[in-house]
């Protein structure tokens, strides 16, 4: 094999799209990023248009050859990483949308879901599928296209529709409609997948009204899906992995050994434990996914979704008008030694795991005449460790095994205070690594396996470093009685809305 090839990484994201290279090393070679639109129509509803999608990919596809030399022919396979459950049916003869893609963050089937659970599905719907029944997921939001666009279901039943998460969308465009495919992550996020048997539930299809025949074939994270030659006429280049965004960031961060977990801190946090060979069902209101296939093996994962994390951070920003930028509450937090007291619960939409508190609303308690404006934005950048921890406990309860490192992804992974924090409050060691678009390279590890770019994943796992590493520094009582005094602030705000 030459050595001046490289492996493209296309990463989808809900607000934006990225293309990069990578090569052989793990090193980034390109990088183009550009927004999507967000529309929302109504309160709680949130889309995408599946042709803006697909136009942005494509621009950033041009932008990081253009600008970095690298030619089409010089690319080994391409990757594709994605905003997931986000939802897309299509006409399979047209390719044309017959509604914007719904997006992961819209409630408007709520109260669908509330019926559902009503009915009684909720124990087999998580026996099956290892979620909650919630609008976050795919199933709800093709039953409301299939409902709402006039002629969907007749189309449907005729076979003329394809369903897809955004990679099977991607996946169609880049192979001019020949391919119709995901993997079994994007799958075992639809709601409508059964992550034991590893097929389209049929049971679940019928509950929802949705035939097989609209259902993508699905396929291992690391094979060939296919080929394209949009990006240069001349040149085929193959399809050759695939896997939902947090995901990638797991196999990225190379948490490739059950118990080791990651979590990523965005304007949410998501945190997944591999858990080996076999799906473990949570007793604490995480959710049992898939973390990826590669050749006949299935890894399973545990994951927790925390709704605001990095966002109380551009709250303090846009709302408060505390800090200029996110970067800034470092140096503000940094002013105080500790948080003087105060505690800020930020349920600025409700909570996410592990208390799905949709009523429980924001709170910042503890405020006395000594309190100055830095204690606020430390106890927001705790409040941020504190959720964390609180999905941590619960992961390590579900396993009946207490973890032992934390490595961290995402924009707000670069405040210091924060891990350090982390590290205090965990009582592990928490490490930033050197490569932070873990995502991206998630992909493209899985592509390159797919293609025999790498031969093993023996042959990348050494490619993680760490670039910084927080070790535990706070008594085990110090950090006991602050997590009591933090679930005291929890009880206080909790179903404040109700
Ligand atoms: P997403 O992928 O969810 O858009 P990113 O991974 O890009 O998120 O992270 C952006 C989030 O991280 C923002 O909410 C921002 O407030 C927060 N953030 C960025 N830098 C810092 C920092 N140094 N300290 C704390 N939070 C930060």
């Amino acid at each position: 094999m030459k050595g001046d090839e490289y492996i493209l990484s296309l990463d989808q994201g809900t607000t934006s799209s990225r293309a990069i290279l990578f090569d052989r090393s793990g090193s980034i070679a390109g990088m183009a990023q550009r927004e999507i639109a967000q529309i929302y129509p109504r309160p709680g509803w949130v889309e995408h248009d599946p042709l803006v999608i697909w136009s942005v990919q494509m621009s950033v596809i041009i932008e990081v050859i253009s600008t970095s030399g690298v030619k089409a022919s010089s690319i080994a396979s391409i990757g594709i990483t994605n905003q997931r459950e986000t939802t897309v049916i299509w006409d399979r003869h047209s390719g044309k949308p017959l509604y914007n893609a719904i997006v992961w963050q819209d409630r408007r089937t709520a109260s669908f879901c509330d019926e559902l659970k009503e009915k009684g599905h909720e124990a087999m719907i998580k026996e099956k599928t290892g979620l909650l029944i919630d609008s976050y997921f795919s199933a709800t939001k093709a039953w409301w296209i299939l409902n709402n666009v006039e002629g969907a279901r007749e189309a449907a039943a005729k076979g003329d529709l394809c369903f897809g998460t955004i990679d099977t969308w991607l996946l169609w465009k880049l192979t001019n409609g020949r391919v119709h495919a995901t993997d079994i992550t994007n799958a075992s996020r639809t709601m409508l997948f059964n992550i034991h048997t590893c097929e389209w539930d049929m049971e679940l299809l019928d509950l929802f009204g949705i035939p097989l025949s609209m259902m993508p074939e699905v396929k291992s994270c690391s094979e060939k899906f296919g080929e394209t030659n949009l990006i240069d006429l001349k040149t085929t280049i193959p399809v050759s992995g695939v896997a939902g965004d947090q995901q990638a960031a797991l196999f990225g961060q190379m948490c490739i050994e059950p118990g080791m977990v990651k979590n990523t801190y965005g304007t949410g946090c998501f945190m997944i434990m591999n858990t080996g060979s076999k799906p473990v069902l949570s007793r604490n209101n995480l959710l049992s996914t898939i973390s990826w296939k590669i050749g006949n093996n299935v890894t399973y994962g545990l994951e927790g979704s925390v709704f605001i994390a990095g966002a109380v951070i551009q709250w303090l920003r846009d709302g408060l008008g505390v800090i200029g930028s996110s970067a800034e509450s470092e140096s503000v937090a940094a002013q105080v030694n500790d948080n003087g007291g105060v505690f800020f619960v930020p349920a600025l939409s409700g909570l996410g795991a592990p208390y799905w508190d949709p009523y429980a609303r924001g709170m910042i308690i503890g405020i006395t005449r000594d309190t100055k404006y830095s204690h606020i934005v430390r106890a927001a950048i705790e409040s941020i460790a504190f959720q964390v921890n609180d999905v941590m406990e619960a992961m390590s309860s579900d396993l009946g095994m207490e973890l032992t490192e934390l490595r961290t992804d995402g924009g707000a992974a670069a405040n210091n205070i924060l891990l350090q924090f982390q590290s205090d409050i965990l009582k592990i060691p928490v490490v930033r690594p050197a490569i932070l678009q873990t995502t991206s390279l998630g992909a493209a590890y899985f592509a390159g396996l797919g293609s025999g770019y790498w031969g093993s994943v023996d042959e990348i796992k050494s490619q993680w470093r760490s670039a910084a590493r927080f070790n535990p520094s706070m008594t085990s009582e110090n950090a006991k009685s602050m997590v009591d005094r933090w679930h005291e602030a929890i009880g206080r705000a909790s179903e404040w809305a109700k």
